[in-house]
């Protein structure tokens, strides 16, 4: 999608630091981190919102948290803990329409979110 500043970034267009990537999912450092460790983790596929989702992208899905499981991995917070977060709409605070997961950690993180 021309507009979308995530598929800008999978296209290379837009410069990121690439943690990891397979077939279906890029992850990257969010380029302002609320944490030691904070990465975005996205669909090769452009997608809005979890509300566009539908049964087609059920291993999509798995997919950004299989790569949840890898990043924790690369960023050695596996033991410590971290939190993936995915935001939605202007109530849940998202402001980039293509969907990610947040990975949250290297610190201890506030419960409840504000
Ligand atoms: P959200 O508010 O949940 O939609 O999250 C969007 C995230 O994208 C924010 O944490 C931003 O800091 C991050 N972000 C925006 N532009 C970029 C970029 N060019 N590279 C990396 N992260 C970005
Ligand atoms: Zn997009």
């Amino acid at each position: 999608m021309d507009s979308c500043l995530f598929c800008k970034i999978i296209a290379g267009d837009i410069p990121s630091k690439t943690i990891y990537e397979n077939d279906y999912v890029m992850a990257f450092d969010d380029i302002e981190p609320k944490a030691p460790v904070h990465v975005l983790i996205i669909p090769k596929k452009h997608i809005s919102t979890i509300n566009d989702l539908d049964d087609s992208d059920k291993n999509l899905c798995g997919e950004l948290f299989l790569a949840a499981q890898k990043i924790a991995k690369i960023k050695k917070i596996t033991t410590s803990g971290f939190r993936c977060i995915m935001n939605t709409n202007s109530d849940g605070g998202q402001t980039v329409f293509h969907i990610h997961m947040h990975v949250l950690g290297g610190r201890k993180l506030n419960w409840p979110p504000g």
